[in-house]
C-alpha cells in the first residue's frame, strides 16, 4: 500500500458531480449543477468551425488570442467605462475556475489569510488550503444574505491577504450594492489586502439593478483580479473559457502561474468567441432572457410548499423547505431525487461547516418545458 499524505484530507467529490450523477442514475430532472439544458447559438458553433477551417488549431499565445483580448477590452470599456490594456492586463483562461485557482496560486503564501463569504462557490476554500493559506469565513444568513462590514473588519489580522467577492452570488442570488462597495473601500483603505472578484454572473442581474463591479471603483480596481466566464455569457459551460482582468502588476504575477498550469487555452474557440462578442447584439439580451426564466420558475413554484428566497441575480433560485420537512438538506435533496424526480443542491454544501438552514438551490437556466415539468413534480412535495 502506498503511503500518500493527502493535501486535501476531508475533501470529497464536489457536490455538483455528486448531484448530477444521482440525477442521471434516477432519471431525475437536473436542476442541480448550474448549466443550461438548451443549445448555444448555432452562429457561435459555426464560428468555431470556421476558426478551425481557418487554421486556428495550434497553441494560442500564452496570455490569449490577441483579437479576443482586444474585444474583451472593448466590451469592458463599453460596460464599465474603464480601460484594461489587452497586452498587460487581460488573460484568457480555461474558465472561471482556473482563473480563480491561478490568481490564488499567484498570491497566497503559506499562512496568508483569505476572507470568503459563505455559502460560497465550492472551489474557493479548498484552493486556498491547498496553497497553505487559511480560510477566514464570514457566514451569511438567509433570507437576505447581507454583509455587516463591521463584522468583516473583525476578521482582519496582519496576515489578511485577500478578500473574495462574488456578485451576483452563487448560490444565493444576492448582489453587492453601492453601499457594500463603499464600506469595503473604507475597510481596506491603507492596507495591502487584494481582492478576487468573481463576476461570472455579471450579466445575470435582475429588476433593473446595475452590477456593481469592482471595476467601477478605482480604489478597488487597482487591487483586484476580476474573474469572468464565457460559459455563462454564451450558454456554453462545457467550453471552459473565461478570463482574468487585473492591473499590470497583478497580471504579471498571474501569468507567471498561468504559463505553467495551462500555458494557453483552446485556440479555435477563442477566435470564434472574439468574432461573436464583437457584436454586442449577440449577448445583450441575456439579462432579460434569464430574468424571464427566473420569473417563470418563481411563478410555477408560487403554489408549492417551498418558500422562495429573494433572487436578484445568477441563475439560481434558493428555497426553504421547513413547511415540508425538518430533514437535513442533504437528506432532503437526495429524497427529492429518489421520490420526486428532481435534483437540486443542498445549500449546506457551500458552507465548510455544512451549516444547514434547510434551504436548497435550483438552477433555472433550463428550457421552460423543463422548468414546467420540474415544478409539476415539486408542487406535489
Ligand atoms: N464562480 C462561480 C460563482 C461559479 O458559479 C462558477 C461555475 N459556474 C465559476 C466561478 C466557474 O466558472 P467556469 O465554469 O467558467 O469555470
Ligand atoms: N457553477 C456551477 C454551479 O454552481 C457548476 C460548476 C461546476 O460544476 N464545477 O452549479
Amino acid at each position: 500500500m502506498l503511503n500518500i499524505q493527502s493535501k486535501l484530507p476531508g475533501v470529497s467529490t464536489t457536490i455538483f458531480s455528486v448531484m448530477s450523477k444521482l440525477a442521471a442514475e434516477h432519471n431525475a430532472i437536473n436542476l442541480s449543477q448550474g448549466f443550461p439544458d438548451y443549445s448555444c447559438d448555432p452562429k457561435l458553433t459555426e464560428l468555431v468551425n470556421k476558426a478551425m477551417a481557418d487554421g486556428f488549431n495550434q497553441y494560442a499565445p500564452m496570455p490569449g488570442n490577441v483579437f479576443l483580448k482586444e474585444t474583451i477590452a472593448e466590451k469592458v470599456e463599453n460596460l464599465y467605462q474603464v480601460k484594461y490594456n489587452p497586452d498587460t492586463e487581460i488573460t484568457i483562461t480555461a474558465g472561471g475556475t482556473q482563473a480563480i485557482f491561478t490568481a490564488l496560486a499567484a498570491i497566497i503564501n503559506p499562512g496568508d489569510e483569505v476572507i470568503i463569504f459563505e455559502p460560497a462557490y465550492d472551489s474557493y476554500a479548498p484552493t486556498i488550503r491547498l496553497l497553505g493559506g487559511l480560510v477566514k469565513t464570514y457566514e451569511l444568513a438567509p433570507p437576505s444574505y447581507g454583509i455587516d462590514w463591521d463584522m468583516v473588519k473583525k476578521l482582519f489580522t496582519s496576515s489578511t491577504r485577500m478578500i473574495i467577492l462574488n456578485s451576483p452570488q452563487n448560490p444565493t442570488g444576492s448582489i453587492l450594492t453601492e453601499n457594500d462597495m463603499k464600506s469595503l473601500i473604507k475597510l481596506i483603505n491603507g492596507t495591502d489586502i487584494l481582492i478576487l472578484s468573481d463576476e461570472v454572473y455579471e450579466h445575470l442581474i435582475y429588476d433593473g439593478e446595475q452590477h456593481r463591479s469592482v471595476m467601477l471603483f478605482p480604489e478597488l480596481r487597482e487591487r483586484s483580479f476580476v474573474i469572468a466566464s464565457f460559459g455563462k455569457l454564451l450558454h456554453a459551460t462545457g467550453w471552459k473559457l473565461g478570463y482574468c482582468l487585473a492591473p499590470e502588476l497583478l497580471t504579471r504575477e498571474f501569468r507567471k502561474v498561468h504559463q505553467f498550469n495551462v500555458f494557453s487555452v483552446n485556440s479555435p474557440m477563442q477566435q470564434a468567441i472574439a468574432n461573436y462578442i464583437k457584436e454586442p447584439g449577440n449577448y445583450t439580451g441575456i439579462t432579460s432572457f434569464f430574468e424571464k426564466k427566473r420569473n417563470y420558475f418563481r411563478s410555477l413554484l408560487a403554489e408549492s410548499r417551498f418558500e422562495l428566497l429573494p433572487c436578484s441575480g445568477s441563475y439560481f433560485q434558493c428555497a426553504g423547505y421547513r413547511k415540508i420537512s425538518d430533514e437535513k438538506d442533504t437528506d432532503f435533496s437526495i429524497r427529492l431525487i429518489k421520490e420526486f424526480g428532481v435534483a437540486t443542491i443542498p445549500v449546506s454544501a457551500f458552507y465548510q461547516k455544512a451549516t444547514d438552514h434547510k434551504i436548497i438551490r435550483f438552477c433555472f437556466a433550463k428550457e421552460d418545458s423543463t422548468l414546467a415539468l420540474a415544478a409539476e413534480k415539486l408542487r406535489n412535495v
